[in-house]
């Protein structure tokens, strides 16, 4: 077997693994309950989970998503997370394979990754970004940012810090504008760090992930009013879409930077 694919074998199974665990963290944190304690067990009957239930995807579709004590459903959620987490992961190692600054940042993108679903997740659950996810990002981004000027001998920071302040500016400036109507001091408390960590790639490519927040939340907007299943006063959790921007960012941002620039004969 090949290197590569036994590398891309390794990643789908922790990152299966991981997203098992942003389960517990999507169900548990926005409830402040502990995410090591208990073990997990069916929340109708209370039937603890055992090992074999507890598989990520495999599981839930051996069990055609039924509790195997009560048939209680178990949410569609769970095994989407997993693979969700795991298609990201491969995603990004794909774009970092061969590039070193981008191999350079990849746990830290790795883990934003993850940090990010759980957040998207639990924000169009509860309309809310729990600090105790959104926080620690800061010292983790620092770290993982110091960890690719270790590995590449070269440091983006001053870039990394103009693309915090336009991301906390611009959505720090519009919660205050907006008085907590359209984005929330979550929102306001995230921006900072992805646009941080997209800036890291170029300052195009962050202001591009910014753009293409807006440009996403505006789309689902309108479709979702267009097809009735939101009323226009209706507050729309934006988390995904800042994360989402970021993504872009991550994935297009040079291609269509490039692409712009060339159009511009910049
Ligand atoms: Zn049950």
């Amino acid at each position: 077997m090949s290197e590569g694919l036994l590398f891309a074998i390794g990643l789908t199974v922790l990152g299966l693994l991981v997203g098992s665990f942003l389960n517990v963290v999507i169900a548990r944190v926005p409830a402040k309950q502990s995410i090591a304690t208990p073990a997990s067990s069916c929340p109708k009957c209370g039937q603890l989970l055992r090992w074999r239930d507890n598989i990520p995807l495999l599981s839930w579709c051996l069990l055609r998503g039924r509790c195997r004590q009560c048939a209680e459903p178990i949410s569609v959620r769970y095994p989407l997370i997993e693979a969700a987490n795991a298609l990201l992961w491969l995603g990004l190692a794909w774009w970092a394979m061969g590039i070193s600054t981008r191999i350079s940042l990849l746990p830290l993108l790795l883990a934003l990754a993850s940090a990010g679903l759980a957040l998207a997740a639990i924000d169009l659950q509860h309309h809310r970004l729990p600090d105790a996810i959104v926080l620690p990002l800061y010292p983790l981004t620092v770290l993982g940012l110091a960890l690719s000027q270790l590995i590449t001998s070269q440091g983006y920071w001053i870039q990394a810090l103009i693309g915090a302040l336009i991301w906390g500016v611009t959505i720090g400036g519009l919660w205050l504008v907006t008085a907590g109507g359209g984005m929330g001091l979550g929102d306001a408390k995230l921006a900072p760090v992805l646009g941080a960590v997209t800036a890291w790639l170029g300052i195009a490519e962050s202001i591009i992930g910014l753009f293409a927040a807006f440009l996403i939340g505006a789309i689902v907007g309108v479709v979702l009013i267009v097809s009735g299943r939101s009323q226009r006063r209706a507050r729309l959790a934006f988390g995904p879409f800042l994360l989402g921007g970021a993504m872009c960012a991550v994935f297009f941002g040079t291609p269509l930077w490039e692409l712009y620039a060339g159009a511009m004969g910049l």
